[in-house]
């Protein structure tokens, strides 16, 4: 096996076991430079990406490459040449067009395509709020959660939708490695002034996983200035982190209170339903149908990540395909071990509170029959949050609303989740709602 088949073996490999964030960020910007008997020697196209790799996942990359070639190596890691950054041809097929490598957004991901669900409409409806006004509602929108909830699809979504309404060109995205190598070969390249002309002329700039600049002195410098530049242009920043900026180690204060000052929103591992929603739509995509129970059986194998799920779903319909099974359930059940965890949920109690407190009404002008337009909207937020959220059926909700009927409830629903689309004051009011509710569980 030559090096480059090695090596893209080894890719292979460790695709499915890690984060797509550290793939790309890690795995896919290095290579394997030589082999000898006992020694393999990779290369990394940064100093930080050498001492990730070598402090977070040396075991496993010696033992991937171990099991490839049938006998025991030590891996040594090497940082890339400045001089020899220019990349062969047979590199650039390792060195994919992942999105860390340009600025430029990859198109597969769209508002359209985000499923929305309790555990992220807050942050949906703070993306469309962003989309129809950018660089004035919420800068900088701040998308936090777990690995694989959805941040990126979310951010490239608003990406994405801006580019299709205006001018494309001044729509930028990058990793956060991106930006700290930037900045390190424009020191060493004495470019400053290109790098600051490239960033500061972002109508909508997009970083993605900060939370690796923790510890970066001169590129968090380097970041506030951008930062503020836009920030004073009124263009818009989207940044995506695994964690709220207080726990960002090693980010300076004046960064993190400037984080704070836009709109922070977090994206929750998805609920069941939600799950199972985004595994059909997947499904869809791909030009794949499997039935329901079966989409339900993938949904409740897996709580956290959806990336982890979709990773499940694709190795299924390729284990189908290659065995020539039907999608039945009991053919899938093998593959699966499943267990199901539920979230602890809100109660309509606690929905009425937070609605009261935040319009200053009571719970007798909610439940109350007087339909003054003050009212009216508080009411109709209150029935849409108990349908999405609390998974209540109309009947019931009209009952628990001083005995409405059913049909209001369902227009009075369809009305919101229309304006919350739409509306800027609603979509406010919403997620302003939510955020109250998200303090009481
Ligand atoms: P994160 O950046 O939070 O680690 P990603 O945005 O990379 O996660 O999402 C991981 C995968 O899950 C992607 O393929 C993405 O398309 C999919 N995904 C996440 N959330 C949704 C959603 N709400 N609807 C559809 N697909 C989703
Ligand atoms: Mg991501």
């Amino acid at each position: 096996m030559d090096n480059l088949r090695l090596w893209h073996k080894f890719l292979q490999v460790i695709k499915p076991k890690t984060s797509a964030a550290n793939f790309r960020t890690f795995f896919s910007q290095t290579i394997l430079k030589s082999v000898e008997e006992d020694k393999i020697i990779l290369t990394s196209a940064s100093a930080f990406i050498k001492e990730t790799l070598q402090q977070r996942h040396l075991p496993l990359i010696e033992q991937t490459l171990a099991t490839l070639l049938g006998r025991k190596v030590k891996v040594e890691m090497q940082v890339k040449e400045f001089e020899q950054t220019k990349k062969t041809e047979s590199e650039d097929d390792f060195f994919q067009p992942a999105q860390s490598q340009n600025y430029s957004l990859n198109p597969k991901y769209t508002l359209e395509n985000f499923v929305v669900g309790p555990s992220n409409n807050v942050a949906f409806a703070a993306a469309s709020a962003v989309v129809q006004n950018p660089g004035t509602s919420y800068n900088p929108l701040f998308i936090y959660g777990g690995t694989g909830v959805g941040k990126t699809h979310l951010m490239l979504g608003i990406g994405n939708a801006i580019s299709k309404k205006r001018v494309s060109n001044g729509v930028i995205y990058c990793s956060s490695e991106k930006f700290m190598n930037d900045y390190v070969s424009a020191i060493q390249n004495r470019k400053m002034i290109d790098l600051r002309a490239r960033y500061r002329s972002a109508y909508i700039l997009l970083i993605d996983d900060i939370q690796f600049f923790s510890g970066r002195d001169g590129t968090q410098e380097e970041f506030f200035h951008t930062f503020n530049d836009l920030q004073a242009k009124n263009s818009q920043m989207i940044i995506t982190s695994d964690r709220p900026p207080g726990q960002i180690e090693k980010l300076e204060d004046r960064l993190r209170s400037r984080f704070a000052g836009g709109l922070m929103v977090d994206i929750q591992p998805p609920d069941f339903d939600t799950r199972v929603a985004i595994l059909k739509a997947k499904c869809s995509q791909w030009g794949n149908a499997l039935p329901e129970d079966t989409l339900k059986l993938i949904a409740s194998s897996s709580q956290l990540s959806i990336r982890e799920l979709e990773g499940k779903l694709l190795q299924i319909l390729q284990t189908l395909k290659a065995r020539n099974l039907t999608p039945a359930a009991e053919n899938i059940a093998s593959f699966l071990n499943t267990s199901v965890q539920k979230r602890p949920s809100l109660t309509y109690k606690e929905v009425f509170l937070s609605v009261c407190q935040y319009f200053n009404i009571k719970n007798s002008d909610l439940t109350g029959p007087r339909r003054q337009k003050e009212l009216v909207l508080p009411r109709h937020l209150t029935m849409y949050i108990m349908s999405e959220e609390l998974g209540m059926t109309v009947e019931k909700i009209g009952q628990l609303l001083g005995g409405r009927d059913h049909t209001t409830v369902m227009h009075a629903r369809d009305k919101i989740r229309q304006l919350i689309n739409k509306d800027r004051e609603v979509q406010r009011m919403f997620i302003e709602v939510k955020q109250a509710l998200s303090t009481l569980s």
